[in-house]
């Protein structure tokens, strides 16, 4: 028996076979997850036809978070060709490449909001909206990173968006959790080579930097963040909510 077999699993940002968001859904798909993708815009959608095609996914549809109206057709369709949801996993963040370098504080109002809303409240928007479909005992996911906790040089807004991001798991953890019994947890991935990454200024040397300190000498790669991402959203972690798992090779627990 695989541990996602009869589970409807909706992975929400691939965007090439590099994503994590990929990683994890060539896992969910292995344990026998139905999944169901999104694309960005239609530039997107031929691009992610074959990938689509390899995760078999019953559900290929636009969604751009940070349309109000996007997340509602999504639901809709979704309603419309699953009935219900058990696992929704938001691998989405943006912000302008602007700022993903120099200092922090030189941030505009409108780069501030736009990294917040696509990168955190659209995980709370998709929970609010998909909570009418979501079976009990489901699970929701994100993703976060270290620049959350501890300041990452030329992280910047990310930074600042991802401690939101893990604050809205807990809060969100026992809202749901009281109301469905549904789980919520985000795992903060250690530097992965992506799209998303490349803009950040001078990646490279933080990646190198997480080979050289943490204890597994190694960087991580998106088959073992989804290998985490199967335990949190699987009947393996049922006694696990409101968690922030580091997938990083314990680069966080090296202080000097
Ligand atoms: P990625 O492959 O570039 O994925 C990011 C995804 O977000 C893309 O599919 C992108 O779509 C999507 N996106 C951006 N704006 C969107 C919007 N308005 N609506 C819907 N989707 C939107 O990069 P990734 O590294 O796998 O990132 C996935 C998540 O992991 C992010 O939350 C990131 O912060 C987090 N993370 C990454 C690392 C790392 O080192 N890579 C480490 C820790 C955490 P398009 O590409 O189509 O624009």
């Amino acid at each position: 028996m695989r541990l996602l077999q009869g589970k409807k699993a909706l992975i929400l940002g691939i965007a090439n076979n590099r994503s994590i968001a990929y990683g994890i859904a060539k896992t969910f798909y292995q344990e026998g997850a139905e999944i169901g993708i999104n694309y960005l815009n239609e530039k997107f959608q031929k691009k992610l036809q074959p990938i689509a095609e390899e995760l078999g996914a019953t559900i290929y549809e636009k969604l751009d978070v940070s349309s109000d109206k996007e997340i509602t057709d999504f639901v809709n369709t979704v309603k419309e060709k699953w009935g219900s949801v058990d696992i929704i996993v938001h691998s989405i963040a943006f912000a302008n490449k602007e700022y993903l370098r120099d200092y922090y504080y030189k941030i505009d109002r409108q780069s501030f909001l736009q990294a917040m809303d696509i990168s955190v409240y659209s995980f709370t928007a998709l929970a609010r909206e998909f909570l009418p479909i979501m079976n009990e005992g489901g699970s929701l996911l994100t993703l976060s990173y270290y620049g959350a906790e501890k300041v990452i040089y030329n992280y910047n807004i990310m930074g600042v968006a991802k401690a939101a991001l893990e604050a809205s798991v807990k809060y969100l953890a026992r809202d749901l959790g009281e109301i469905k019994k549904i789980r919520v947890n985000a795992i903060s991935a250690g530097p992965i080579k992506t799209l998303a990454a490349t803009g950040i200024a001078r990646f490279s040397e933080i990646q190198k930097m997480a080979e050289e300190k943490a204890p597994l000498k190694k960087t991580v790669s998106i088959e073992e963040v989804g290998k985490a991402a199967l335990f949190l959203c699987s009947d393996l972690g049922t006694g696990v909510t409101g968690e922030i798992l580091h997938v990083d090779a314990g680069y966080h627990i090296i202080g000097m």
